[in-house]
């Protein structure tokens, strides 16, 4: 049995949906992923095609990936923090969104929290608070997992009591959990460097048992910088060593944890010559060993 469950961010498109972003993790050596339904910045999605999910969802249980792990991201243009003229659409979306990871059968919803855009942090986590409560009813069969930010313009959910004032207000607390991401909170000010203190914060303030899943990116900045750029993991200011602690957390075993690197470009100029990292992180990452010829690798591979 494999203890560690470590995947990446995976495409879905609406010719192979689910299939694709297992095979897609599969390739990447993963045992679970997380995907968007659509393009991360805009709302259109296909409708989910039942053959392609029974036929993902065999294809899991062949590879032993548990679709528990499994987790969906939200599109981040969704923001419930301002009850501006976006906001009923944002509610609807978030509520087509949850029936279709809910049709997926997947069972966790990144989310983040939003961006306030001048109304001030404290009215910005009132409206997340009555837009989550309006979303989630009796029914709901999926938890959402409140992604801890950066702070990276009027983002909401930058502090550990920020997200604990949004969980305080929640109807159906059980179906909340938070989703926390390595760059985000070292970019917020919080040290990965101590992470048992950072942890120990957290536990205090939210729990742990509230942990739903996390993200592991290394980040382009400083601690505190508020920047939100992820970078390669080990190539960043985090670092090999301190993102290998929290993936090895004791208190973290079992929660599933998804990289989010940048893919890597050989060509400026070139979309088309952008490659996913994630095969060669998962492998440094289990072989417990810093790859100083990550980009060389890469660059081989999908030559
Ligand atoms: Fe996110
Ligand atoms: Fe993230
Ligand atoms: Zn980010």
């Amino acid at each position: 049995m494999d203890d560690l469950i470590i995947g990446a961010h995976v495409s879905f498109n609406k010719d192979t949906q689910l299939l694709g972003s297992v095979e897609e993790a599969l390739s990447y050596q993963a045992n679970t992923f997380m995907f968007y339904t659509g393009a991360p910045q805009n709302t259109n999605r296909a409708d989910i095609d039942y053959e392609l999910t029974k036929k993902a969802q065999d294809l899991m249980k062949e590879n032993a990936i548990d679709i528990n792990h499994v987790i969906v991201h939200a599109p981040y243009i969704i923001n419930l923090a301002n009850n501006g003229s976006n906001y009923d659409f944002a509610i609807s979306f978030l509520k087509q969104e949850i029936k279709r990871v809910e049709t997926l059968g997947i069972k966790k919803l990144v989310l983040h929290p939003g961006s306030h855009v001048g109304l001030g942090s404290e009215l910005g986590i009132q409206n997340i608070i009555f837009a989550l409560n309006q979303v989630i009813d009796a029914n709901t069969n999926v938890i959402i997992c409140l992604e801890t930010m950066a702070g990276k313009g009027s983002e909401c959910g930058i502090t550990f009591e920020e997200i604990k004032a949004i969980l305080d207000g929640m109807k159906y607390p059980e179906k909340v959990m938070v989703c926390l991401d390595t760059c985000h909170i070292h970019d917020a000010g919080y040290s990965i460097q101590d992470f048992d203190d950072t942890l120990k914060h957290f536990d205090e303030v939210i729990g742990l048992g509230k942990l739903g899943c996390l993200h592991i990116n290394d980040s382009k900045n400083e601690q505190g910088s508020h920047k939100d750029r992820h970078e390669n993991i080990g190539y960043g200011k985090i670092g090999f060593d301190a993102l290998l602690h929290v993936i090895y957390h004791d208190k973290l075993k079992g929660i599933p944890k998804i990289l989010e690197t940048p893919y890597v470009s050989f060509d400026q100029n070139s979309k088309e010559r952008m490659y996913p990292p994630y095969r060669f992180e998962i492998e440094m990452i289990r072989k417990k060993e810093y790859n100083p010829n990550l980009m060389e690798d890469i660059r081989a591979y999908y030559k």
